[in-house]
């Protein structure tokens, strides 16, 4: 071949090399256009690199040392293109049929060489063209490429799926380096190993890794939106989401929330034998610090029943409506037929009463659109909200209508929307509340889905271990962050220590 440096040059003749990069550039440009002629016809078939200045002299090569990758995984893989960066140069010269450098004097012949090369499979790239490039002798990346796919099968690598490749170089063939092994995981629990037995032959074999659940933490802080401050504190972006949508029955997050304050959330990954996170992690239970209570959710699946998030007290934190639509007030009238007392003859009492002091601010049953708000005859002072096409709410008698609420606008659970009065045809004050389905008064107190659901019979039990459960790993279960800081520099990490969680993947 010829003295440019092999991929598989050894660090150390790194100095020699950079001048021999040289030679063959000025030797191209001196002696022959032939040589460029062939340069351009390869440059054009390395579309990747032909935009590049045809004999531009490299700089001292990075990739030489780059190559040689002592730990592969943290590393980027090295992509194919800057891989071929030095090769025109040698397939131009090749035509002068260069004979190949003799080690010189300051080369120490060395030692049979063995380095891991990590790289990575460009678009149209096969294995057997890869190690082409990387010089790999033709019957050997023959025999490996057709090993590798007999244990692949019908599949196909993707293009960017990372080889890691363990190799050598012998002294007498520094040109021809072996693959001494090439492994590629395309799944994190399947890996395929292609290795070179001492015959020189390949042998294939496939190695699985069992995946089992790992619960881990994620503590952080509020900067900017809760969902982007827990993703980079290390919870995936769907954990966040769902974490955010189970508190939101809960909090106002415009009043509520403020930057600074603490949140927790528990995972619950996926990971390999050897400690891969094949999945990044399934909401478990989470935890919000507010500026005077702490909110917090709990997964749980009732028997027979739909996976949802629950407080501690095992309600379920969905509420389609609040059970009574202010603090503090007693029923005094149901729904249902009685003597008027205003016009002293029996008739439906199409709502249910509720009495409090005048002035007691009335809060919105539920997210909707405010449709009606003004004096409404015998009702008062009168709001009405549309929440969904078929439900609706209507509060009457209030003395005042709540700031900002008029018809078309939206409000919130939980918003004030009147405050309690005696206005139309009212004995005292009292709020008088409609529930309207498909345009008919219904009792408020019966509507089921108006009501949180709450874990009950067996569950109740069951539901509090785990919560007691997830609420005591929230403190105490690995965090995230250290995980990653400890698995991060090592490739082949010890047996990790398994925590117990498998009692968790069944119990919810
Ligand atoms: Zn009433």
């Amino acid at each position: 071949m010829t003295d440019l440096p092999s991929p598989s040059d050894r660090p150390q003749s790194a100095k020699s090399d950079n001048f021999a990069y040289f030679r063959p550039v000025l030797f191209t440009i001196g002696v022959s256009g032939l040589a460029m002629g062939a340069l351009l016809l390869s440059h054009r078939s390395h579309p990747e690199i032909a935009s590049a200045p045809p004999v531009a002299p490299r700089m001292p090569p990075p990739p030489v040392t780059a190559f040689v990758l002592p730990d592969p995984e943290p590393v980027p893989p090295l992509s194919m293109a800057e891989f071929r960066d030095g090769k025109p140069l040698a397939l131009g010269l090749q035509g002068f049929q260069m004979k190949p450098q003799e080690p010189t004097a300051d080369a120490e012949p060395a030692a049979s060489d063995i380095y891991e090369l990590t790289l990575r499979l460009e678009k149209g790239d096969t294995i057997e063209k890869m190690l082409a490039d990387i010089d790999v002798a033709e019957a050997d990346r023959k025999e490996i490429a057709g090993k590798l796919q007999s244990l692949l099968k019908k599949r196909r690598l993707a293009t960017g799926e990372t080889i890691d490749l363990t190799m050598q170089t012998l002294p007498d063939q520094p040109d021809a380096p072996r693959v001494l092994s090439l492994s590629v995981r395309p799944q994190p629990e399947r890996e395929y190993i292609v290795t070179r037995k001492d015959d020189g032959s390949y042998d294939a074999d496939e190695k699985t890794y069992k995946v089992s659940p790992r619960i881990v933490r994620v503590e952080a802080e509020r900067s900017g939106s809760l969902q982007q401050s827990g993703v980079k504190a290390g919870a995936p972006s769907a954990a966040m989401v769902e974490f955010v949508r189970a508190l939101s029955y809960d909090v106002d997050f415009q009043r509520e929330l403020k930057e600074g304050q603490k949140f927790t959330v528990l995972l619950e990954q996926l990971v390999t034998s050897d400690g891969k996170v094949t999945h990044p992690g399934r909401l478990l239970a989470g935890e919000l610090k507010l500026m005077k209570r702490t909110v917090t959710v709990i997964r749980f699946r009732p028997q027979g029943g739909a996976e949802g998030f629950y407080n501690p007290q095992g309600e379920n934190v969905v509420r389609s409506f609040l059970r009574t639509p202010m603090d503090a007030s007693r029923i005094t009238s149901r729904f249902g037929m009685r003597e008027h007392p205003i016009l002293g003859f029996s008739a439906l009492h199409a709502g249910v009463d509720f009495g409090a002091p005048t002035g007691t601010p009335i809060l919105a049953a539920g997210a909707g659109r405010v449709v009606a708000a003004g004096p409404n005859a015998g009702y008062g002072l009168y709001v009405k909200l549309q929440h969904t096409n078929d439900v609706a709410t209507a509060y009457a008698h209030m003395s005042r209508i709540g700031p900002g609420i008029k018809p078309g606008v939206s409000v919130r659970q939980g918003q004030v929307i009147g405050f309690v009065g005696s206005t139309g045809q009212s004995t005292g004050p009292h709020l008088h509340y409609e529930f309207h389905r498909n345009g008919r008064q219904v009792n408020p107190l019966t509507q089921k889905f108006a009501m949180r659901g709450a874990v009950q019979g067996k569950d109740a039990a069951r539901f509090q271990t785990l919560a007691r459960q997830y609420v005591a790993q929230m403190k105490n279960a690995p965090a995230v962050s250290d995980l990653n800081a400890k698995t991060a520099p090592k490739k082949t990490s010890q047996a990790r220590q398994e925590p117990a969680t498998s009692q968790i993947a069944k119990s919810d």
